[in-house]
């Protein structure tokens, strides 16, 4: 039913029974590595959680999955505390989502706004820490304030450099991901050993990197594509396109199919362009990330306490088709 004909004592329990199939979901895809269900069947009754909240906002506890990012660190690894926090994203479904986001965005600024147009790799965020250049410490995004130390499993990483090209300290964070056919090999090999096999890539990663033994992970050919610095005032860089181009100077894996969009229409010219090229690429991708390219404008706009105002990502359609059944009528 629409959210519309919900009474303020209905919609609080159905936001606590969406909360707790949530939590459950989430812990079993951020800890576990093993989800219980398709990523589009958790996004819709994530949706309606959203939903309600929006039309309740009484009924929001701050322990519900709209307001947190991620799972909890897994016991054996050292925390690390986020120098800033490492958010989730938005997203949107539809073009005419991503014209209203584009719009209410543009709503908010007198500034001229341009977006550095991006895939949306499958995999998990990392965060690197470079001392005088060299790498020094690594770590996962856990709970967006504290995640998991695995230095030792990134230094057997692909397109991470352990020394720079410039002697620089500086914080990078990026996507570590599965290739198609390094996932394709491993769950073939689990097969025949009698292993569970991963859902899919992005769990067969993170599942990698959050490995005690360091060989596990060397064994499982990962790959990174980067593209955030934390602090780039300290590089004078102060777009995200050159924030890439700086990425990959300094010898980081950056993706090569970024784009410069001045306008929404060229950002869905974009989407249309790399849709069909999903299945060739070598690794995954769920969607396109647009993100304000001017960084001073980004650190303006700010961020929820989930995701930054100044990106979104629009999701591409699943795979295969799943019919999704929702209880509540969308409303955006
Ligand atoms: P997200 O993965 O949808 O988006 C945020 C992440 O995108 C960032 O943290 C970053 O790691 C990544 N990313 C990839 N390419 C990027 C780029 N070019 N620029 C910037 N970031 C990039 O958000 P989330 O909070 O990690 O997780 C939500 C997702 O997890 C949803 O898709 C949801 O379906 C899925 N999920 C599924 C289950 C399940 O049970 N199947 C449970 C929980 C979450």
């Amino acid at each position: 039913k629409p959210v519309s004909a919900y009474s303020a004592t209905e919609a609080s329990e159905k936001a606590k029974e969406l909360r707790q199939t949530l939590s459950k979901y989430s812990a079993a895809y951020y800890t576990k590595d093993a989800p219980l269900v398709e990523d589009s069947t958790y996004d819709a009754l994530y949706r309606d959680l959203q939903d309600l909240e929006g039309a309740f906002p009484d009924i929001i506890t701050p322990d519900s999955p709209t307001q947190k990012v991620g799972g909890d660190v897994l016991p054996g690894f050292t925390k690390v505390t986020h120098s800033i926090p490492m958010l989730s994203m938005g997203d949107v479904f539809s073009f005419d989502e991503l014209r209203e986001w584009d719009t209410r965005l543009r709503g908010n600024t007198d500034a001229e706004v341009a977006y550095s147009t991006e895939l949306k790799i499958d995999g998990l965020a990392i965060d690197l820490v470079y001392e005088k250049g060299q790498f020094v410490l690594g770590s996962t995004r856990g709970d967006g304030n504290i995640g998991e130390d695995i230095t030792k499993n990134l230094l057997t990483v692909a397109g991470i450099p352990k020394t720079l090209k410039e002697p620089l300290n500086i914080e990078v964070r990026g996507e570590c991901y599965m290739p198609k056919a390094a996932f394709e090999a491993l769950n073939q090999k689990r097969e025949l050993a009698g292993q569970p096999v991963f859902a899919n890539p992005r769990n067969a990663a993170a599942g990698s990197l959050r490995q005690l033994d360091t060989q596990v992970t060397k064994s499982r050919q990962l790959a990174v594509f980067m593209y955030f610095i934390t602090k780039p005032d300290t590089l004078t860089v102060t777009t995200q396109t050159q924030a890439l181009a700086t990425l990959a100077d300094l010898g980081f894996a950056v993706n090569p199919n970024s784009r410069l969009c001045a306008t929404v229409d060229d950002v869905i010219a974009y989407i249309e362009e790399k849709t069909p090229l999903r299945d060739n690429l070598a690794y995954g991708i769920d969607g396109v990330v647009l993100k304000v390219n001017d960084l001073a404008l980004q650190q303006q706009l700010g961020n929820t306490v989930k995701v930054p105002r100044w990106e979104i990502a629009y999701k591409f359609p699943p795979e295969e088709a799943h019919t999704v059944v929702r209880d509540i009528e969308w409303t955006v």
